[in-house]
């Protein structure tokens, strides 16, 4: 959990127990299975790839940006549509740089360094080990504080007074839309807002395919309660957002709770827990919940001299709430959740790899392949149950390959369910379905395929 001041080193135990980043590992196979998979079917590209790539950046693919979205829609509908008290918000990614100082970003959002004097590589002091993990010397210049803001400039002119950063994290502009939310919406204390959006931080060393990148989407939710109730919204969040998880079909055995030892916090904060991914790479963060006490907004208001508190009408009093932050990210869900999903099965003597994607995540839910496309009134029939059913949800149409060679390929994707059209279907109008992960075929009439859909996938 980054939060300003950022730099508090991790206690020892900690470090013992986590896997540093640069260090090899056993499960790296898997990585590198996903990846290959991700760039040959169309989920993560390399960034600016003609060109050579640029390192560290990650496009999404037809299918990876399908995923991303459904991640951040099943996080919307839990957050947003299926409870009361919060609403969403989309705030600008370039802010007032008062906005920085107030939140303590511009003084303490930074990294200790080292630079390797013998191959000049430069590495966060917290994730080596005393020695240079490209080269092997021990010849390390002292640590230095490395800002991780992105600085830019706004409008024509490049001068102090046009500075302007990339935010590093999209609560800052919850935060300063307080009053905003508040009037517009009229919500009582306990209340949240959240939203999903891009964060830039110049990190010092990314990698991991898409764990630690520049640029990356957060999902965050501010929730406001009275200071009395900060503690026990705490323990709920941290539950409700480990269920989450689960909920979209995370095995457990590779989910953990962190909660931060005293040392690791930041000064305001009351406590803060990371929700931790078994990763091939070793455990790694996936989301951090935070009682961030009356920091933000108390900061906030002291730069701004607007009084960002709620006044509770009924009691006639102002209270700064104290504020409880689920902060998870996108790219890393999406990893981990493609890691998680990924299997591969002997089947009659040949590796099958399926992605056992949850019906909500899986980017396409079927596809309606035609077993025979010499066969016009098949073709036809297929490509007329794929328009009726596309309404309803994503599906494909696919008749570029023999039937055998379609499964696999939609196996691979996630594809949740196959529907063959056949000769037999033009006679008893039925077709024949197949579930991905049972590899079970089952004759449904045409007629009833909608509301066979409507009760497997909704
Ligand atoms: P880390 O310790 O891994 O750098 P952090 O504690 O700095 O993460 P937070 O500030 O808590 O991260 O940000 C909230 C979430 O945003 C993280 O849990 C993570 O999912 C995501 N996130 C943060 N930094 C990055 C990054 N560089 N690349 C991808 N996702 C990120």
């Amino acid at each position: 959990m980054k939060t300003p001041p950022i730099f508090t080193p991790r206690n020892q135990e900690d470090m013992a127990d986590r896997p540093l980043q640069t260090e090899p590992n056993i499960k790296m196979d898997t990585i590198e299975k996903i990846v290959s998979l991700c760039k040959r079917r169309g989920f993560i590209f390399q960034g600016s790839e003609i060109y050579g790539g640029l390192a560290n950046t990650w496009d999404y693919g037809p299918l990876g940006a399908e995923l991303k979205r459904n991640i951040k829609d099943a996080w919307w509908r839990a957050n947003i549509y299926q409870r009361q008290d919060i609403v969403g918000l989309d705030s600008a990614i370039l802010m007032h740089p008062k906005v920085w100082e107030a939140s303590g970003h511009l003084q303490n959002f930074a990294d200790l360094s080292v630079d390797c004097k013998k191959c000049k590589k430069r590495w966060r002091q917290d994730q080596i080990r005393g020695k240079c993990p490209e080269c092997g010397s021990n010849e390390l210049t002292e640590a230095r504080l490395f800002n991780l803001m992105f600085k830019t400039f706004q409008g024509p002119v490049e001068d102090n007074a046009s500075l302007a950063y990339l935010r590093p994290e999209t609560a800052q502009g919850i935060f300063v839309n307080f009053l905003n939310v508040v009037d517009v919406s009229r919500k009582k204390l306990p209340f949240g807002i959240a939203q999903v959006g891009k964060s830039f931080r110049n990190e010092i060393t990314p990698g991991n395919f898409t764990f630690r990148t520049r640029e990356f989407e957060q999902m965050e939710i501010e929730y406001f309660v009275r200071p009395e109730d900060a503690d026990k919204s705490y323990e709920y969040w941290v539950n409700e957002r480990y269920n989450w998880y689960l909920g979209l079909g995370m095995k457990k055995e590779n989910l953990r709770l962190r909660p931060h030892a005293k040392d690791e916090l930041a000064h305001y904060a009351k406590a803060c827990s990371d929700i931790e991914y078994n990763f091939p790479f070793g455990w790694s963060e996936l989301e951090g919940i935070a009682n961030r006490g009356d920091f933000d907004l108390a900061q906030h208001s002291k730069f701004s001299g607007k009084e960002l508190v709620f006044f509770d009408a009924a009691a006639k009093e102002k209270i700064v709430p104290y504020i409880i932050e689920p902060s998870g990210g996108v790219d890393r869900a999406a990893l981990a959740f493609l890691v998680d999903a990924y299997y591969e099965e002997k089947v009659k003597d040949e590796t099958r790899a399926v992605l056992r994607l949850s019906k909500e995540l899986a980017p396409i839910k079927a596809a309606v392949l035609p077993l025979l496309k010499n066969r016009p009134e098949i073709v036809q029939m297929a490509r007329a149950i794929y328009e009726s059913l596309r309404s309803q949800f994503y599906c494909v149409y696919d008749d570029t390959a023999a039937i055998g060679k379609l499964y696999r390929r939609q196996d691979e994707i996630g594809t949740l369910f196959c529907l063959t059209v056949d000769v037999q279907s033009l006679e008893d109008k039925q077709v024949t379905v197949r579930d991905r992960d049972t590899m079970k075929q089952e004759r449904i009439s045409i007629e009833r395929l909608k509301d066979y859909f409507t009760k497997e996938l909704f």
